[in-house]
């Protein structure tokens, strides 16, 4: 083992799983006190009170109902071990149901969306109670299902801390659902959605209407509507087929989601944007167009690598161009595969990243930079988050495709930007 190699190891198994634990999960807290000045921490913020709970339990049976209930089912890709994980794919009635019901509740109780706003520290203490009981439990019962036909299960080689942070199993189930879907989607993505629409209108009630807040909270809600309708091709990413079910994905999903992911929101409800009608407006068309352009990236190779044998797909007017790829499957079967090079496919090999980037900054600056760097807290992070995953998906597809992957490199040679990243 070189030294390069085991600092690298150090850090990945011994340092960042307590580290990350620690921090993250106190973030949580410091963040609702900072979003929500007038409320100072209580003890209820550890493990949530008598309303937290009932929030959290009426989410959860409501998730439940809709995995459970019979709908048209969806096979994600198969894993290397010859698994292949079963979906429920009713997430966007799941999405218009969630929100509808949302709106009903709070037209008839005006009240229950600032009660959530300043119970969010309790909401938040019993979120994360879930959580790590549900990732604790992940892993002792992986451990015990060591016979699996998972290697990764029976390689037993990591520390616990690290086993318990990145998660053990892929694709686990638990009370006849996939995991994953509850905490990634049905919980997760949902409180994300749920979450900021309270907050716009505990901040009405509590301070009048703010352009600037709408703004923040209609262009969020495109861009989740995008996911809950594109909930299938979610299943295809990284975070399904390459992240396992641990304190990383899972609680990242049950608690820094509707922690962090909505903070901007949270925070406008107390520190409000003030910004003009026009200035909000331009906003909303510029937030509008760079969903519209991050959702088009996506839906290219989606068209593309769908389309039937043989049929030509055609972008922006032209036939689609493509790199003839190989790869081998874990039990060694050759395969062959395309890289398109079409469209914003040949712009730049992760402009669907820039474009998300530049959705999310534009609907955190609707308060400009009055209020320093707390509404850009998602925003830092999602560029970290991102440039980080640019890294790990080029190493995947240069492991995958080795020579194949270095030609479609040398014909798009730019990653965020052209001519410049
Ligand atoms: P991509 O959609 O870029 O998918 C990467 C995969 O696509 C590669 O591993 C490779 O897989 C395939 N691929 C790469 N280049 C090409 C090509 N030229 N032609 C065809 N296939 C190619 O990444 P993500 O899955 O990370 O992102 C999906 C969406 O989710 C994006 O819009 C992104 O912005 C968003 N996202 C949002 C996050 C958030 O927290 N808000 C976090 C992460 C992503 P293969 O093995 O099939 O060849």
């Amino acid at each position: 083992m070189n030294k390069k190699t085991s600092v690298g190891e150090v850090l990945n198994y011994h340092v960042i799983p307590p580290v990350f634990l620690v921090f993250f999960t106190a973030a949580t807290q410091i963040l609702a006190q900072v979003g929500n000045p007038e409320k100072s921490f209580q003890l209820e913020y550890l493990v949530g009170n008598c309303f937290a709970w009932k929030c959290i339990g009426s989410l959860f049976a409501w998730a439940m109902i809709w995995l459970l209930v019979p709908s048209k089912k969806f096979n994600g890709p198969t894993t290397a071990f010859g698994l292949t994980p079963v979906y429920k794919a009713n997430g966007e009635l799941y999405y218009f149901a969630s929100l509808g019901t949302l709106i009903l509740i709070a037209g008839l109780k005006p009240k229950i969306c600032v009660a959530i706003y300043e119970n969010m520290g309790a909401i938040l203490g019993g979120l994360n109670v879930v959580a790590l009981s549900l990732c604790l439990f992940l892993l002792v019962r992986a451990k015990l299902k060591a016979k699996e036909d998972d290697p990764y299960l029976k390689e037993n080689k990591y520390p616990i801390l690290h086993e318990f942070y990145r998660g053990m199993e892929l694709h686990p189930r638990l009370l006849g659902v996939d995991v994953k879907q509850l905490t990634n989607c049905r919980m997760g993505m949902i409180m994300w959605q749920l979450l900021i629409v309270i907050y716009l209108i505990a901040g009405w009630e509590l301070h009048g209407f703010d352009a600037g807040h709408l703004v923040n909270v209609l262009l969020q809600t495109i861009y989740i509507y995008k996911f809950f309708r594109w909930e299938t091709g979610y299943f295809n990413t990284l975070d399904i087929t390459l992240d396992r079910a641990g304190y990383y994905l899972c609680w990242g999903c049950l608690v820094w989601i509707p922690a962090f992911y909505t903070f901007h929101s949270y925070f406008f409800v107390y520190h409000r944007p003030g910004v003009s009608i026009v200035g909000a407006v331009t906003l909303f068309i510029l937030g509008l167009t760079s969903i519209w352009f991050n959702y088009d990236v996506d839906r290219q190779k989606e068209l593309f690598r769908t389309a039937q044998k043989g049929k030509t797909v055609k972008i922006w007017g032209e036939n689609a161009q493509a790199i003839e790829v190989s790869y081998k499957t874990a039990d060694g079967q050759p395969r062959n595969s395309k890289l398109l090079i079409s469209g914003w496919w040949g712009v730049a090999r992760k402009i669907n990243y820039t474009f998300e980037l530049l959705a999310a900054f534009l609907w955190s600056v609707e308060a400009g930079f009055q209020y320093g760097v707390w509404p850009f807290l998602y925003f830092i992070f999602l560029t970290v988050l991102l440039i980080h995953r640019v890294f790990r998906d080029e190493e995947k597809c240069k492991t995958k495709y080795g020579r194949g992957w270095d030609t479609y490199c040398s014909k798009v040679p730019y990653r965020l930007l052209p001519y410049l990243l």
